[in-house]
This record gives C-alpha cells, structure tokens and sequence, in this order.
C-alpha cells in the first residue's frame, strides 16, 4: 500500500537519457554540480529578495540569505541549504522531474558533437590525458549552457533528497522530492521543522565520490566555480 500523500512518478524519456549520460560518462570534472546547485540556491535567493523588495512578506522573515553545506561523513551525505524561494510538491515535481526548456535535446546534441570532436582529436598522433581534460571541461560546458543544472548532482549521488518549503505559499506544509536518479521519483509530504523555508538537497554520494566529504575539497571547488555567488556560503558553520 501506498503511503499517504506519496506520489512516485516515471521521469520523462529524455530526462531518463540525460541522466544516464550524467551519471555514466562525465567522470571527470564532476566537481561542478556543486556549483549548480549553488546557482540553484543563488537563484531561489535571488526570486525571494525581488519580491521581498516589491512588498511581499515571506515566512521568517527574519531569516537571513544565504547558503549553507554541511558535510556528513558517518552518513556520506553533502548537504546545501538556502533560505529562498522554496518549491511546493507541484514545484517540485514540475522542475525536478523535467527539463525546463528545451535544454535536454540541445545538450544531447552538444554531447554528440564533443564525443565526434573529442574522438578525431583521440585519432591523431598527439592525444593523451589533455584532451580528456578538453572534452571533460565540453562536457562541464555543456552542462552549465543547456540547462541540465540539477542533474548533474547525479554524478556523485545515487540517491538525493530534496526537502522544500516555499516562501509565499499559505499552506507552507513542506515535501521531499526523492530520487536514485534511474527511472522514476517520488514527492510526499515532509513533516518535520526544518526548513523553516527554502530548500535542502540532500546528496547520498557515490562511494567513488567520497572525496567531497573532504572540506577542503568542498571549499575549492566553491572558490574555483562559485567565487561571484552574491550570497554568503558556509561550509560546516565557516564562511567561503
Ligand atoms: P535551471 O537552473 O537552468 O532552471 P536546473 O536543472 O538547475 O535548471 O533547475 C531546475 C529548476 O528547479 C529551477 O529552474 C528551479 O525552478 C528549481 N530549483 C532547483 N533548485 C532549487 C532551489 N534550491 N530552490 C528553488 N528552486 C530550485
Ligand atoms: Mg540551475
């Protein structure tokens, strides 16, 4: 039987294929899904502040902006909070479980003309190590233009939880969006405190990607992808 106010639903075919394309090829570089989903919580911030700055009240008012990652090694989870916009369970359904734009077909696309590109170069005499780099970095490339932002998280995770609680709704009851990132994933309503508002994606990481359970690899990346955020970001309780 099903549990109350669950809803598993099939990811979209082309969805289904970025993902597969995500988390088997792009092994290296991966390190940039943190900076998506930093953009994603910089940009959730930056819709509450527009309409805070218009009049609108948001619950918690008090609460500050801003984006925290925390770092659970017994548990091997990442952690990245924000205190913006937040994402009602239809939300959470319509933006995590489809492409928005049409962005998948174009990265589909791009990938295929990397690979081509990356294989003729291969062929030659002088291949090697850096044009892996090269097509690594394509990949990264393609990944930040076409929208597949949230998805790359897959990269390093098999399962993720998102728990969201929007900001101007009036029933702010707050839902977990949960997926193993293969076929299908699940929205049900989540009934504890926090967040008191925003969003909290929760990465179960891949044992080969353990490293990101290191801070001091967390905060390079961070430097390196994510350095113009223009909202503070903690990593455990210390400000990058
Ligand atoms: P993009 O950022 O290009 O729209 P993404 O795949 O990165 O694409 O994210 C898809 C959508 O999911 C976003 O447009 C947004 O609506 C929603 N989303 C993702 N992360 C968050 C977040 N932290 N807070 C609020 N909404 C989010
Ligand atoms: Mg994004």
């Amino acid at each position: 039987m099903a549990e109350a106010g669950k809803k598993t639903r099939q990811f979209r075919a082309e969805v289904r294929k970025v993902l597969h394309i995500l988390t088997n090829s792009l092994y290296t570089n991966r390190e940039i899904f943190l900076r998506e989903l930093i953009s994603n919580a910089s940009d959730a911030l930056d819709k509450l502040r527009f309409r805070v700055n218009r009049g609108e009240s948001p619950r918690e008012p008090d609460l500050p902006l801003e984006i925290r990652i925390s770092i659970d090694k017994d548990a091997k989870t990442l952690i990245i909070a924000d205190t913006g916009l937040g994402m009602t369970a239809g939300e959470l359904a319509e933006n995590l479980g489809t492409i928005a734009k049409s962005g998948s077909e174009e990265f589909l696309a791009g990938l295929a003309a990397e690979s081509r590109s990356g294989k003729e170069k291969s062929d030659g005499k002088d291949g090697g190590a850096a044009d892996g780099e090269a097509a690594a970095a394509d990949a990264a490339n393609i990944i930040g233009r076409f929208g597949v932002g949230f998805y790359s998280v897959f990269m390093v995770a098999d399962r993720v939880e998102v728990t969201s609680r929007p900001a101007f709704e009036k029933d702010a009851q707050a839902h977990v969006w949960i997926s193993d990132g293969l076929g299908s994933y699940s929205v049900e309503p989540f009934d504890a405190e926090e967040p008191k508002r925003g969003t909290v994606v929760k990465a179960h990481l891949k044992d080969d990607a353990v490293e990101f359970l290191e801070k001091f690899r967390v905060e390079s990346a961070i430097r390196k992808h994510s350095a113009f955020v223009p909202f503070p970001v903690f990593v455990d309780g210390e400000r990058v």
